[in-house]
């Protein structure tokens, strides 16, 4: 083929809009070819008996896949897809269509580091250069005004230092065209393809998330202008219900269908128009949070996730740690406010921020079993599973972070309350508890049987687990 063509590895930059590794392809060669690749790894069981991808999340992934393809043909252009591990079939595909050179996204968490060191070896036997990108946080890293190895561990000094020393860069273009070459037809795989079922749809969920980069912007937009909720946003973040509490943008965040600099600029504009306010800053600090995470894995790896400083020593269960950790995800532990958000994130794959703290740190502190199993149980279910801020955060909430507080430790039977305080939360997701009234929702065991009967419930369907009651909450 004539002219210079520049292999464009989409993985989790699933976006055309602020892409720097498209925009710089399309400038510097004669023909790009976005491939993206559904890596079985990331199909298959973990090393803590759950899977890597859930069904929620693989038919987003689709559905981003799908929404990719269909920007870069209203450019002119086209996607390869491949289901198969990148440094086996990037090689091949590059040898086929005579790649010069192969651009990506560096990413910081391990298994995804390993994979680009496998691609970049595979890539040199060919002679071709992987050339790394940086552009999965709103700072860049060379805007920071200090380098990785001297990033401060605590987060305000972080934030304080950045927001004095540092500026966001603005977006990158959208290219206007693309010119790919003849491409052969290649398929997305469906569900069954992955090993998956089609998920049900729950009539609960907070929103009905569908993947893709038009999907992102347009609830970006519906959040910030249509709707208004940006103004109200720092009040609103702790309520449980509804689509409109936070932004909710984080799983097209995760798979980059959304760039955070886009959406910071847009909080901008929004500025302009209706003014800066506490809902604004507090937006762009959530933002920061999830740059700090995945600049806090570079600096330290898995040090700063574990007190060993290593995942590959899973940490192993007792018998009894094994029977409450799948009590705890199931959602039967017996605490109403803990098993409402469990069963959320199974039934919808998305929870609050503030549901994510109080079981994480129930998991952690309450039943004393490691946060790694708890990570992997969020990683198999969440839409917006992100290894630097889901493992982050579990090291934040098992104070192994480097936290001042240290022992970050919720006391649900105290939280529950302040969060749904009439325990509608607790009521969607436990449809049992319905009858019970707002006071003693959260305390369902302070109930005598004859109290339980009395409002028309079997007493034996008020799922309670007297063994966890009695030892974590003997008082109550
Ligand atoms: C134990 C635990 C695990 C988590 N795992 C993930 C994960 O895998 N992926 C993920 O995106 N978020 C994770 N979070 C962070 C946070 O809960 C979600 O980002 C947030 O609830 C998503 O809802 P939203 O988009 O409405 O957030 P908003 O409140 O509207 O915030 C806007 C954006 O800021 C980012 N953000 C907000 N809070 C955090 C945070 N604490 N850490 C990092 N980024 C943040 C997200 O990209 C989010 O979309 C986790 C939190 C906890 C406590």
């Amino acid at each position: 083929m004539p002219g210079k063509t520049i292999l464009v590895w989409f993985r989790n930059d699933l976006r055309i809009h602020d892409n720097e590794i498209l925009l710089e392809a399309v400038k510097k060669a004669d023909h790009i070819l976005p491939v993206y690749c559904f890596d079985p790894r990331y199909f298959t069981e973990s090393p803590y008996r759950t899977l890597k991808t859930g069904a929620f999340r693989a038919k987003f992934l689709i559905e981003s896949v799908a929404g990719l393809r269909a920007s870069l043909e209203n450019l002119g252009g086209g996607l390869l897809v491949a289901c198969a591990k990148p440094e086996e079939v990037l090689p091949e595909i590059a040898r086929r269509y005579q790649v010069s050179e192969v651009y990506h996204h560096r990413e910081v968490a391990v298994e995804e580091t390993d994979i680009s060191a496998k691609v970049e070896a595979a890539l040199w036997k060919l002679q071709i250069n992987l050339k790394h990108f940086i552009g999965h946080t709103l700072y860049h890293k060379e805007d920071l005004p200090f380098p990785i190895k001297d990033i401060p561990d605590v987060f305000s000094t972080f934030r304080k230092k950045i927001e004095r020393d540092s500026a966001v860069r603005p977006s990158f273009a959208t290219p206007v065209s693309i010119s790919t070459p003849q491409l052969e037809p290649t398929e997305l795989p469906t569900l069954s393809d992955l090993g998956l079922e089609e998920p049900k749809p729950d009539p609960h969920s907070v929103l009905n998330f569908k993947g893709g980069e038009a999907e992102g912007l347009k609830r970006m937009h519906e959040y910030f202008w249509q709707k208004d909720m940006l103004k109200s946003y720092k009040a609103n973040r702790g309520v449980l219900l509804g689509s409109d509490s936070s932004s909710k943008l984080s799983p097209w965040i995760s798979l980059g269908c959304l760039s955070t600099r886009e959406v910071y600029w847009e909080i901008k504009k929004y500025e302009k128009e209706w003014g800066a306010s506490d809902s604004t800053h507090s937006l762009i600090l959530e933002l920061l949070w999830r740059d700090y995470f995945r600049f806090m894995f570079k600096k330290h790896g898995y040090k700063y996730f574990s007190p060993t400083g290593s995942i590959s020593e899973k940490p192993e269960l007792s018998a009894t740690q094994a029977y409450l950790f799948e009590k705890w995800k199931n959602g039967a532990t017996g605490i109403p406010f803990i098993d409402a958000n469990m069963r959320e994130l199974k039934a919808t794959g998305f929870m609050s921020n503030k549901g994510r703290q109080v079981v994480a740190s129930f998991l952690i502190h309450n039943l004393q079993v490691d946060g790694a199993w708890g990570a992997a149980w969020f990683e198999e279910n969440l839409l917006d599973h992100s290894p630097a801020s889901n493992r982050g955060n579990w090291a934040y909430a098992a104070g192994v972070a480097n936290d001042p507080r240290e022992k970050r430790q919720f006391d649900v039977l105290k939280q529950a309350p302040e969060l749904d305080p009439k325990g509608d939360y607790v009521r969607t997701w436990i449809p049992d508890l319905a009858a019970i009234p707002g006071a003693v929702i959260h305390k369902p065991w302070a109930l005598s049987p004859e109290e339980i009967a009395a409002f028309g419930i079997e007493p034996s369907s008020v799922y309670l687990h007297p063994v966890l009651l009695q030892n974590y909450f003997p008082a109550n």
